[in-house]
């Protein structure tokens, strides 16, 4: 061994210019932050761009500035956007800085949140126990943070399941079963929720999509009746998925009619609330969401309207040990001790699917701590505010018409001359929403309402203004216009 050759290892080899080029980050973090909204909140990834992203796997060291150089050029200007104050499509929180700086400080500790006796474990576990304490759900309860709402979908219906199913379903499998198990949601439910019950083996057609009223909620009575329906034919009914603000147009099932359903009928009740169940900060939504509490089962997503970096969802389960009988294995590399790194009360990995965890606390807990409940609620409260502004702004202007009433944040609407037919319309709508997002300018999404076409407004952004929304009216009429001329 050459004793004049420093030890290979992939530490820095000179930690003062790894602390220049780590200040060098936070400042251009900070920068790139700061001056969002002065920057169109998408642009396309040129082709020259993309064309770097087509060399071969590299073999050899480079130095940390020169990768970070090429971060620079091109990847840190090509932002998905939601991080902008006029970023609204799908649904997505923007993240904050110290959100951002809490996962840097994560991967610096690089803990895995599988087990183990660290303090990284006691911080998930109390974030678990906020959330209880948010939702109104008992101390003895579970959770887990997960990816996000479609993991927390996955794990609270497996629960459903296996508890529900009458047969070990870990052991035996479906294929034991002699009756076949339903589930029941509205056909708002959320793209994954069937797929859960396509993974959990049960098959798309046994989650019976039960038709939604006016107002995109369930239908009960339609929900009654399939369920009795099923009973009469011999199926298994399991779970009722409520979804609390439905993707389309933030809708809320009506949480306490399904709470008594399940108990009349003695199954599970699962809350999809993505979008909605952390709106029990906000002191103007919470009293929609009543009955949430009653759920065996919910789903939330912190990386949504609590503005926590992706990914960070989270499930709540109200009874512990049907949580743990579903997923807890144990082989003789994992056992537990008394004493040192393999005791401490909590074994996530019991919890859920994945061994390996990252230690995606640390940016709920910190942004918990910053801001508080209180604050965290008034940025939802304001998005609903805003949602019934842009709400009056689409009213008054004789060009746009609202497609479906407004849920919790959700806007949905279209622009509308009046003179021509629907499927024109759909063309129309479809272009003027390409055109906002182009030109920079905003960043809706779209969906079809009863075949109609619509630019949906998703505002969980705690960087929008009012001025924001009078931007995209205006905006949207003139290019509407433009398009037509
Ligand atoms: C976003 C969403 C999901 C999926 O959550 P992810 O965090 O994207 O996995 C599930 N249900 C609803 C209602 C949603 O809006």
């Amino acid at each position: 061994m050459n004793s004049n050759q420093p030890y290979e290892t992939l530490d820095p080899q000179d930690w003062e210019k790894m602390r220049t080029l780590a200040h060098q980050m936070i400042d251009d973090s900070i920068d790139y932050l700061a001056d969002v909204a002065e920057r169109p909140v998408w642009q396309p990834v040129p082709e020259a761009v993309a064309a770097t992203f087509k060399t071969p796997v590299p073999d050899q060291p480079a130095d940390p500035a020169e990768v970070y150089d090429e971060f620079l050029t091109n990847i840190f200007p090509y932002s998905m956007g939601t991080i902008h104050p006029r970023f609204w499509a799908w649904y997505m929180g923007n993240g904050t800085i110290m959100g951002a700086l809490a996962d840097l400080m994560a991967s610096v500790m690089n803990p895995n949140m599988g087990g183990g006796n660290h303090a990284a474990s006691l911080v998930e576990i109390q974030v678990l126990n906020w959330m209880k304490q948010v939702t109104g759900f008992p101390e003895e309860a579970s959770g887990l943070l997960v990816s996000g709402g479609s993991m927390a979908n996955l794990v609270g219906l497996t629960i459903a399941r296996n508890t529900l199913a009458g047969v070990d379903v870990r052991r035996q499998g479906i294929q034991s079963m002699a009756k076949k198990l339903t589930v029941y949601a509205s056909t708002e439910v959320h793209s994954s929720n069937q797929k859960a019950v396509e993974l959990l083996g049960l098959g798309s057609d046994c989650l019976r999509k039960i038709p939604v009223n006016a107002d995109y909620t369930i239908n009960l009575q339609a929900l009654r009746d399939s369920i009795d329906q099923d009973l009469r034919s011999g199926f298994q009914p399991i779970c009722i998925i409520a979804t609390s603000g439905t993707v389309n147009t933030g809708a809320i099932d009506d949480l306490p009619a399904i709470a008594d359903l399940c108990d009349e009928y003695g199954i599970w009740f699962h809350v999809d609330g993505a979008i909605g169940a952390i709106a029990m900060l906000s002191d103007t939504v919470r009293e929609q969401l009543t009955g949430i509490e009653r759920a065996h089962s919910i789903a939330l997503d912190l990386h949504k309207w609590m503005h926590v970096p992706f990914e960070a969802g989270c499930v709540l389960v109200r009874d512990e040990k049907a949580h743990h009988d579903s997923f807890a294995l144990t082989p003789e590399y994992l056992l537990k001790a008394e004493r040192g790194l393999a005791s401490g009360p909590a074994w996530f990995s019991e919890y859920g699917i994945q061994l390996s965890r990252s230690f995606r606390a640390l940016k709920v807990w910190m942004t918990l701590k910053e801001h508080g409940t209180q604050r965290l609620g008034r940025m939802i409260s304001r998005n609903v505010d805003q949602a019934q502004y842009l709400g009056q702004l689409i009213e008054n202007s004789a060009n746009l018409e609202l497609i479906a009433p407004i849920g919790l944040d959700i806007v949905c609407y279209r622009f509308n001359p009046g003179d021509k037919s629907e499927e024109a319309l759909n063309d129309l709508n479809r272009e003027i929403l390409l055109e906002l997002q182009e030109q920079g300018i905003a960043a809706p999404s779209s969906t079809i309402l009863s075949d109609r076409y619509c630019i949906r407004v998703a505002i969980a952004n705690h960087r929008s203004r009012y001025e924001d929304f009078d931007v995209l009216v205006e905006t949207a009429i003139r290019i509407g216009h433009s398009i037509l001329a």
